[in-house]
């Protein structure tokens, strides 16, 4: 088996110093703040080690990799009928985009580009009475960490310049997507992007995943294995919006991005990985993560293919 600390040490070592390259996302002004040099890598093994580099400790917002919790929440109550709702394909456009929305009468290509999460979150709401506190339980029993919350200054900072997502929320409601109130919708889906955990963390997070839907944490089975494989295809083909397919062709891994810099990922039956460093490439998802994570499978021989 290979050594991932000292692969992990070597990517670190050698990716790191690329850094000034790239610059945080400023579509969120609190989100602007985030320094482009911190880079933080985890492994966690489902036979229980984990292995950091970098600054894994440092807490930062999730964003859209929350979308990832909030779908397994709503499809283990839903099954199969979510997907009435939302589909299962590549948007091939940019994680906020309206184009296709239009066209495709309100019915969002895939639940992890923003229209789609936004039809999640809707359904979480009427799902969970206390949908807040719901979404803060669940991401703290897949960590296995009750130390989790929302950074409600990020949450303010982004329901401040909702703009956009507003205004995807708007026209899927006049396509009937949307059920519920929008300025609930909006406050719920902000605070759950706003989400604060550490690369460590986030690496915990995923390993319900690499379980095939088990939370190796407390042994509770949360999606069925199938659900397991359906989610974790999707977000191999649309986990990073339309830098998708260069993600699988580059790492080989399912997993999802967040304008915050981080990302996970995770190798079925295995291992999880999550990376973070705030400066972002064109398409949203974090430059210095995907070479770090494109590194760790050539190095260690081993992938989904
Ligand atoms: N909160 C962000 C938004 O809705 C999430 C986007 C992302 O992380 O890719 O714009």
């Amino acid at each position: 088996m290979a050594d991932y600390q000292q692969v992990i040490d070597r990517i670190y070592t050698e990716v790191g110093p690329m850094w000034p390259k790239a610059t945080p996302a400023s579509y969120i002004p609190a989100l602007a703040e985030a320094d482009p040099s911190r880079f933080g890598i985890a492994i966690r093994t489902l036979a229980g080690e984990t292995f950091t580099a970098g600054q894994a400790d440092t807490p930062f917002s999730i964003q859209s990799i929350s979308k990832v919790f909030t779908f397994a929440m709503v499809a283990r109550l839903l099954g199969d009928s979510i997907w009435e709702s939302v589909g299962r394909e590549p948007s091939g456009t940019a994680f906020n985009s309206l184009v296709q929305l239009e066209y495709e009468q309100g019915r969002p290509r895939n639940p992890f580009i923003n229209a789609g999460a936004l039809v999640v979150t809707d359904r979480l709401i009427e799902l969970y009475p206390r949908p807040k506190e719901a979404i803060l339980d669940f991401v703290r029993s897949v960590t296995g960490n009750p130390d989790i919350y929302f950074d409600n200054r990020i949450a303010r900072s982004e329901l401040n310049a909702a703009d956009r997502n507003l205004a995807l929320a708007h026209l899927m409601k006049s396509f009937g997507n949307i059920h519920g109130d929008i300025d609930t919708l909006m406050d719920v889906y902000c605070c759950q992007c706003s989400i604060s955990m550490t690369t460590i963390d986030l690496a915990r997070s995923f390993l319900f995943l690499a379980d095939r839907g088990v939370n190796p944490f407390d042994g509770t089975r949360i999606l069925t294995p199938s659900q397991a494989k359906r989610l974790g295809a999707v977000m191999l083909t649309c986990g990073f919006y339309d830098e998708s397919g260069d993600f699988a062709f580059r790492v080989g891994l399912p997993g999802k991005s967040g304008v915050g810099g981080g990302i996970a990922a995770y190798m079925p039956g295995n291992l999880s990985v999550a990376v973070w460093c705030p400066g972002l490439n064109a398409y949203g998802n974090s430059l210095l993560g995907i070479e770090a994570l494109e590194r760790f499978t050539t190095d260690i021989g081993n992938s989904i293919f």
